[in-house]
């Protein structure tokens, strides 16, 4: 059978009506890729066997397109003609691409100057109505929940329980990669804590076993840590910039349940693991996607984490090439040469 979707694939896990119609792009099925170097850079000589649920690539190039085809298939069946999503961009551009799909009019509101080129672009190529909200992620969220009380939108944030149902399919594929078993660890940047929530959810429900959650937040925005509201979030991981999270008290059961850390990262330790997840494996993700692999790394080094023979995976949420802004910010420059034969030897050898 060909992969038509995760709706399709594991709709006997999920509580949709038996004649609805499925709006999919085939996401999901994402590669869990064993990352040997890696583990030897972040616990050596420790037989951790890591892996990377490499999740940016989705249709739109990131995790949110689980929880958006469920959505907007659940959004069409109940007669919607609009969608609206407050959104740091890859919300956005996944609900601009379902609701293309389904033929949907659809509203994303971002926060001004915030969101990253790629997830922009993608959002106006889709056809969205993008707005840029003079103020926070939150203040836009704020303002989402306002009008669907006013007006007949719905509301794709992933306060929408159906975005859950979508993602928790990521739970489901891991232990089905591991082969029917799920991992000791499971990592994974924390935002709104809406997927922190939905993985455990079908962790849950799979029974196949239940993995200690590793939550990770940035230093500048890390609210769950903190234990209070941060006002003015500031982190270079734009996708979890978020200082008021809307599953906060689910995010914090889920890891009391599974006997797991919260812990927060510095925008270094993110860039550092970012930048070794695309030299060390060749896997480019976007800023926020590399925290889960910083907070792994923190924790072995503190020894909070044993490794010995575990098995971790770690879920990189988004595309690298949605934030191109900060990859070529963070880069070298390209070297210039002249276009002779010559001078590229003379910089090859040079370069021995
Ligand atoms: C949305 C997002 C997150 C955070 O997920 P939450 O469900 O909000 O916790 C992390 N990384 C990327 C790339 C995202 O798009």
């Amino acid at each position: 059978m060909t992969w038509q979707g995760l709706l399709d694939a594991y709709r006997d896990y999920l509580p949709f009506a038996g004649d609805i119609r499925i709006i999919s792009l085939n996401e999901g099925n994402t590669p869990l890729i064993q990352a040997d170097r890696l583990s030897g850079l972040i616990a050596p000589g420790a037989g951790l066997q890591l892996y990377l649920k490499y999740e940016g690539l989705n249709p739109t190039g990131s995790f949110k397109d689980r929880g958006m085809t469920a959505a907007i298939t659940q959004a069409v069946y109940e007669g919607a003609r609009s969608v609206i999503c407050a959104s740091t961009g890859n919300t956005a551009a996944s609900a601009a691409a379902y609701a293309a799909r389904a033929g949907l009019r659809c509203v994303v509101l971002v926060p001004e100057g915030k969101i990253a080129l790629g997830k922009l672009a993608a959002c106006l190529a889709y056809g969205a109505e993008v707005i840029a909200v003079e103020g926070s992620f939150d203040d836009a969220l704020n303002l989402v929940r306002q009008i669907v009380e006013r007006q007949p939108i719905a509301l794709v944030n992933s306060i929408n329980p159906w975005r859950l149902e979508g993602q928790k399919t990521g739970a489901f594929e891991i232990c089905d990669q591991l082969g029917g078993r799920a991992p000791e660890w499971h990592c994974l940047p924390v935002g709104n804590a809406g997927n922190i929530t939905a993985y455990w959810m079908g962790y849950r429900q799979y029974g196949r076993g239940l993995p200690r959650l590793l939550g990770a937040q940035a230093a500048g925005a890390a609210p769950i840590v903190e234990g209070r509201v941060v006002e003015r979030p500031e982190t270079v991981a734009t996708a979890i910039r978020i200082g008021n999270p809307a599953r906060w008290q689910q995010a914090l059961q889920a890891l009391d349940e599974s006997d797991g850390i919260i812990t927060a990262v510095t925008d270094a330790e993110i860039l550092d693991c970012w930048r070794l997840l695309a030299s060390q494996e060749g896997v480019f993700v976007e800023p926020a996607s590399a925290a889960g692999l910083a907070a792994l790394r923190q924790q072995i080094a503190l020894g909070a984490i044993d490794p010995a023979g575990k098995t971790a995976v770690v879920v990189l949420t988004g595309h690298g090439l949605k934030d191109p802004g900060v990859a070529v910010e963070q880069a070298r420059r390209p070297r210039s040469l002249p276009a002779e034969v010559e001078a590229l030897e003379r910089y090859l050898v040079n370069r021995e």
